[in-house]
């Protein structure tokens, strides 16, 4: 078995690996790191959870290592979809370059230009950023991408999902032809594909297997009900949704809810409260001072239920849950995979069930297909009569003998102040000590200001772009 001592990365970083408490490498950083280290362009085809992350950052810390920043002139780029997937990339690099002196700044929207500008005014080693910020930057004349030695591209499918492709290729254009490009995708859209011939040069394609399959550990069911007119379709989801989280009693410890649109992230969560559960909600359209506090309850457990976007799936790292709940049957199958495997993490057990409406069929099929096998049906008596009894009045239904849980509400600190610490990576040595803070301003309300574009397709209420986690160091 490949160690990482195996790979050829620096003392200092090793270090740094080891202080993580990794020793294997995950098959995507055994087959990428060599490459990358070599100089040679890598199109990674692996989806978050693989530890892709580091397949990236590890190189780039052991090559920028050696050489300084110019003043406005990054030395290298990290593209993220999403400005929690950035702060994510940048965690990593605060993990990974402890024991290495290296400056980074990340560009994301909702922090002030000001501060943003200083550091780059200073000299990045690393520079990470979601594409409209960094163009925004770039048409404000702080920044000069000339100097790029290598550029990232992660995930670059979300980028396609969110509209990102044609600020992608302008950043290209930006950067010199000369850079070493690590460009990482989950799926090789057509798109994508001749975004990487345009401009990757000879690349190491580097593949890990495709997480088709569920993991074993995890209880699956789908329960698939016809309600008794169109009008009442969501309120009987909900309903149903109430039953089975009672239902499952003690064996749920916390659980996420995913819901296709974001105004049922909304909905759900409001109904959830009133029927007296611990409930937080998470979207793209929600201010970020507000998802900030959600996540870290959270985390923290004082709340138990986290209803989300899609996107909260993807790339976050969102602590283990007992449960999933799928309150909507996703549309793309993929996204079922992710979706449940929040759950059943380590070995451990995990339960995730799924709501379906006759219209959702289609899309429960595509499941099944991509994890060739079938999701097991839940029978629910109350729910998956097609037809209400005779003078059987709606408002009268009652699910029989539903088990309650009691969850206490607590309610979620606020943040004091509308000022967040942002730990740049100024490091040099020992770690939390020699950490530079920088004080930047979080604008009161980002809503509708996250992304420059998006999918004409993503306009309307279908849940879109944004990623749910924050990491510790802007929580401080
Ligand atoms: P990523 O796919 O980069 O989002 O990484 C997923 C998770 O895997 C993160 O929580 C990492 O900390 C973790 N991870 C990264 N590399 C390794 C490794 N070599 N061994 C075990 N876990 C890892």
């Amino acid at each position: 078995m490949i160690k990482f001592s195996d790979l050829g990365l620096s003392p200092k970083v090793m270090k740094a690996v080891a202080d993580a408490g990794y020793d294997t490498p995950t098959p995507i950083q055994a087959e990428a790191i060599p490459h990358a280290l070599e100089g040679r362009d890598v199109l990674g085809i692996a989806q978050t959870g693989t530890g892709k992350t580091a397949g990236f950052t590890l190189p780039m810390i052991h090559k920028l290592a050696r050489g300084r920043a110019r003043a406005r002139m990054p030395r290298s780029l990290v593209l993220a979809p999403t400005r929690e997937l950035a702060a994510q990339v940048a965690e990593n690099f605060v993990q990974y370059a402890k024991y290495v002196k290296l400056d980074m700044a990340l560009l994301i929207g909702g922090v002030s230009f000001k501060e943003q500008d200083r550091l780059i005014d200073r000299g990045v080693d690393v520079l990470i950023a979601t594409p409209g910020r960094l163009l925004d930057h770039f048409e404000r004349g702080k920044l000069l991408l000339t100097g790029i030695e290598i550029m990232v591209v992660d995930e670059a499918d979300r980028m396609l999902d969110m509209g990102f492709i044609p600020d992608i290729e302008r950043i290209f254009k930006l950067t010199p032809f000369t850079r070493q490009t690590l460009f990482f995708s989950a799926t090789m859209a057509p798109e994508i594909t001749r975004i990487t011939q345009e401009f990757l040069q000879n690349p190491q394609r580097v593949e890990v297997a495709r997480q088709a399959t569920t993991a074993e550990n995890i209880t699956q069911k789908v329960v698939c009900f016809k309600a008794e007119n169109r009008k009442v379709e969501a309120k009987q989801k909900r309903e149903l949704l109430r039953t089975i989280i009672d239902s499952e009693g003690d064996k749920l410890t916390n659980g996420i809810i995913f819901c296709n649109r974001k105004v049922d992230v909304d909905i759900v969560m409001k109904s959830l409260k009133k029927h007296g559960h611990s409930v937080g909600a998470i979207h793209g359209d929600l201010d970020q001072r507000y998802r900030m506090e959600v996540l870290a309850g959270f985390k923290n457990n004082d709340i138990t239920l986290l209803v989300a976007s899609d996107v909260a799936a993807r790339g976050l790292d969102i602590p283990a849950v007992s449960h999933v709940f799928n309150f909507d049957v996703p549309i793309h199958a993929e996204d079922y995979v992710h979706r449940i495997g929040r759950t059943g993490r380590a070995g451990r057990k995990g339960w995730a069930f799924m709501l379906c409406l006759p219209h959702e069929i289609k899309h429960l099929d595509k499941i099944e297909e991509l994890v060739k096998q079938p999701v097991p049906r839940l029978e629910m008596d109350s729910f998956t009569t097609s037809k209400p009894e005779r003078n059987e009045h709606p408002k009268k239904k009652r699910v029989p003998n539903r088990p309650k849980i009691v969850t206490e509400v607590k309610n979620v600190e606020p943040i004091a102040k509308a000022e967040v610490l942002v730990e740049t990576a100024v490091k040099n040595g020992i770690p939390s000590e020699n950490t530079t803070k920088t004080e930047v301003s979080v604008e009161p309300n980002t809503k509708h200001k996250t992304q420059r574009k998006s999918n004409p397709k993503e306009q309307d209420n279908k849940v879109k772009g944004l990623g749910d986690h924050i990491p510790a160091f802007l929580m401080r």
